[in-house]
């Protein structure tokens, strides 16, 4: 039977959590709705704190096998996971886009993307080694191991419904980790048919688990309970610094992926064109939901005129509307609600002085109460709403600036360091930017940083620890260090 199929009888998704091999119902009845119609796609209960205690429990059982498995044999189950997810793909996609609205092709786009960290980490699975090492001490011998660091928590967001998981599972389970996964409220339906077919797969019972329910009863455990060893987390920074503290008690590590406010930054010999392709893949892409969504886009003056005439172009020819709809360019908003908050972004733009160049309103009458129009709009002062916060949406905002330093100071001038986008052809300067850039990640010529083999993160307050390639591995291991004497 098909994803598609179950969701259509609901028979997994009556079920509501995935604890130790078995679907677990819960409490009561969380409404799924599709963003894009409000329709109620599924109905998932709470299994509160008392189920979040029995998945770790199962998962602290399972750990103790499962670092055991060689990593060969948990490279070829998770490389039966990922065949499984490339055959559900479009399943998969569409219950993407069911979910929290992002038009098909992204969606499908999200899941070859969230395969991909499964593949890598199968094949890092066998190269996860440790060296030896010269020790100032007669007669011994140094070296060190990678050691899985045992049961990991996750609590992962809405907007990457299934790569937000992949991202964090494949390399811990590579690592000989287990996992208890906590969902988005608003999208369960991912996380549960990922857990499905990694049951498919032959993954033991207990090494992944998920826990749908309240965060505020769920988070908890998995920060307070010693048998969790590592807290992985990706949403807002408010939540995360919460995790953090509720995590410092047990001296658990930390993994934190966080908000961002990345600037786009178009010199004066950048390729104009592209630039603004840049601007729209890295600013629309998910309605602007994205960590990563260019947030200021900052100009050189000298060039401005040219880069907005060629932004108003494309963003007022882009298409909202249902995600399913293939020749939609924007989907919807995640709830009602986000479409408030963006709309209160842009008014108080108005009223701090910017233009409205193009867009600047719902479309609830047109659309519904999840979508906003695809907005252009420039000026108003530095310190407005829109500049200072995540907008979250699908709103770009354009800056002018007169010189490099003046564009480096703009950037920087925020709490937050997750990724910043570059359009320069001077290789001189490529150096003295992004070397100037206080962020994890610097996309130059390039509006899409992520990849499986990459490290992706933030500095400041936008987060801690990398996911992806070795280093994503490195993250959920420890590492040990032995001295042997009495060699000699
Ligand atoms: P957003 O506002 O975009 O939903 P959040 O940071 O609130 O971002 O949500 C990201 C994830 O964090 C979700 O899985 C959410 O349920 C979870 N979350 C929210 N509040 C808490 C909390 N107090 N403790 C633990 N997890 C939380």
């Amino acid at each position: 039977m098909t994803i598609a199929d179950r969701l259509n009888d609901k028979t997994l998704f009556q079920t509501q959590s995935f604890i130790n091999g078995a679907w677990v119902k819960g409490e009561g009845a969380v409404a799924v709705t599709n963003p894009s119609n409000d329709e109620v796609i599924a109905e998932i209960g709470d299994v509160g704190a008392a189920g979040a205690r029995a998945a770790v429990d199962a998962a602290a059982a399972a750990f103790e096998t499962w670092k055991k498995v060689s990593p060969f044999e948990r490279a070829k189950l998770l490389m039966k996971w990922h065949a499984l997810i490339l055959e559900n793909a479009d399943d998969l996609g569409q219950l993407i886009t069911l979910e929290m609205g992002k038009v098909l092709r992204e969606a499908k786009g999200e899941v070859l993307y969230g395969a991909s960290f499964i593949e890598w980490s199968a094949e890092e699975a066998k190269r996860i080694y440790g060296e030896t090492i010269a020790t100032p001490f007669p007669g011994t011998r140094g070296w060190t191991t990678h050691a899985p660091i045992g049961v990991v928590g996750c609590i992962t967001p809405w907007n990457f419904p299934n790569a937000m998981i992949t991202r964090k599972c494949a390399p811990a389970l590579a690592a000989g980790c287990t996992m208890v996964i906590k969902p988005a409220p608003e999208t369960p339906l991912s996380a549960l048919a990922l857990a499905e077919l990694a049951k498919r797969a032959g993954i033991p019972d207990g090494v992944f688990n998920v826990v749908c329910g309240d965060a505020q009863e769920i988070g908890p455990v998995l920060t307070g309970s010693d048998a969790v060893k590592m807290v992985g987390f990706t949403g807002s920074t408010a939540v995360g610094k919460l995790l953090m503290r509720q995590a410092a008690d047990g001296v658990k590590r930390v993994a934190l992926e966080l908000g961002g406010n990345a600037p786009f930054i178009v010199m004066d010999d950048a390729d104009i064109e592209a630039a603004a392709d840049g601007v729209v893949a890295s600013k629309f892409r998910v309605s602007g939901q994205t960590c990563v969504s260019a947030n200021r886009i900052i100009v050189q003056a000298s060039v401005a005129d040219k880069l907005v005439e060629a932004l108003e172009k494309r963003v007022s020819a882009l298409k909202a509307g249902d995600g399913f709809d293939g020749s939609t360019d924007v989907g919807p908003l995640i709830h009602h609600t986000a479409v408030e908050r963006v709309d209160a972004l842009v008014r108080n733009a108005r009223d701090s002085g910017a233009r409205i160049i193009t867009g600047g309103k719902p479309m609830v009458d047109e659309l519904g109460g999840s979508f906003y129009a695809p907005t252009l709009i420039e000026g108003g002062s530095a310190d407005m709403d829109v500049a200072c916060f995540e907008i979250f949406g699908p709103v770009a905002s354009i800056y002018r600036v007169e010189d490099e330093a003046e564009a480096i100071a703009m950037a920087n001038d925020t709490p937050y360091g997750l990724a910043a986008y570059l359009y320069t052809r001077d290789v001189s300067r490529v150096h003295r930017m992004t070397e100037a850039l206080d962020y994890g990640m610097v996309g130059v010529n390039a509006p899409m940083v992520g990849a499986a083999s990459t490290p992706f993160g933030g500095v400041k307050e936008s987060g801690i620890g990398r996911e992806g390639g070795k280093w994503g591995v490195e993250e959920f291991t420890e590492l040990k260090y032995v001295l042997l004497g009495g060699v000699d």
